[in-house]
């Protein structure tokens, strides 16, 4: 491993200024993703800015949201009662993701800026554009089972990892950042992450010393009839081949307003607002999810490996519709 700077933050103010005055520093929360890839040599931080002590660890219950912790492990969040009983969604996605000791470790910040898993990435003796930028990208004619068949770009095709994201992309979240300029930004989660286009070692809008402080939730029908289904390879400590965040608004069997977001498939946190548009104003039922499937998929481009990812991510999201619905009559 590369030698680095550890420093424990006193305040928001100085752990943001440490971080934006050296290109090479970095915040630490949970690390699990972090220290794994700097014992990869994927990441060489000159310097850990450990923000575990700023008190950011709360979950506030307000008249219209629940405003979450950047520090809040993912285990919290997922037991939350309020996040059970009003975003069904994220607590079953944040227990869908990796395994009881590594919830317990990883924060909500560092959930949602967690690396891509594709092999090449994490392999410092291949080529690959998000790593080091020009490089090449090896995956593209290599081994492709694992990549994404939406938002791709001839640069990368990397998934994005993480469970959470995909139902906070659906949960219409709010990401609240303290910039270095000493203000508070407001960005809609679906706006955080962006597509890799020729450029896939950017893949947030954050600039560097930007620090997430809080997510905020916002109650609404579709949150609260909502649901997670994850497909892997294995039942448990894997990541998703295709997963669908869904919540519904129904007024009895019409559907008045509908959520999607897809999983494994997408080079970021996906939200399918042509899946959405497919199931508005229609009857939930089967013949309906399977147009908005289609619909969901129907820019969808597959390389030599991963086509099966296509027909599996609209099963899954049809599943994951039939599942919420029986779950609603019973
Ligand atoms: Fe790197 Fe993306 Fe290519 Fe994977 S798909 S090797 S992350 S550029």
């Amino acid at each position: 491993m590369i030698p680095f700077e550890y420093v424990s933050a006193g305040s928001l103010q100085s752990a943001i200024e440490s971080v934006h005055l050296d290109p090479a520093a970095s915040f630490l929360a949970g690390g699990t993703t972090l220290i794994d890839l700097m014992k990869l040599d994927v990441m060489s931080p000159r310097k850990l800015v450990d923000v575990n002590g700023l008190a950011f660890d709360s979950i506030e219950v307000l008249n219209e949201s629940v405003q979450v912790g950047a520090n809040v492990r993912n285990s919290d969040l997922a037991a939350h009662l309020k996040i059970r009983e009003s975003f069904p969604v994220l607590s079953e996605a944040l227990l869908a993701g990796a395994s009881a000791q590594i919830r317990n470790m990883a924060s909500t910040a560092g959930n949602i800026l967690q690396r891509t898993r594709c092999p090449y990435f994490r392999d410092a003796q291949t080529r690959c554009n998000k790593r080091q930028a020009g490089s090449g990208c090896d995956a593209l004619n290599g081994v492709n089972r694992s990549h994404a068949v939406l938002g791709t770009s001839e640069a990368c095709i990397a998934t994005h990892p993480s469970d959470m994201c995909v139902a906070l992309a659906m949960l219409d979240a709010v990401v609240v950042t303290q910039t270095p300029s000493g203000r508070q930004r407001r960005i809609l989660f679906e706006d955080l992450h962006v597509l890799p286009g020729n450029t896939p070692a950017r893949e947030t809008v954050l600039q560097h010393g930007e620090l997430i402080a809080q997510i905020e939730l916002p109650f609404s029908a579709s949150s609260q009839r909502s649901h997670y289904l994850k497909v892997r390879d294995r039942a448990s400590y894997e990541f998703a081949l295709a997963s669908a965040a869904v919540g519904l608004e129904l007024e009895g069997s019409l559907i008045r307003a509908a959520r999607i977001g897809l999983g494994g498939v997408a080079t970021k946190p996906w939200r399918s607002k042509e899946a959405e548009a497919a199931l508005q104003g229609k009857t939930a039922e089967r013949k309906t999810f399977l147009v908005a499937a289609e619909a969901a998929f129907a820019t969808a481009q597959a390389r030599k490996h991963n086509a099966y990812k296509i027909e599996l991510g609209k099963r899954t999201l049809v599943r994951a519709l039939e599942e919420l619905l029986m779950r609603n009559e019973l």
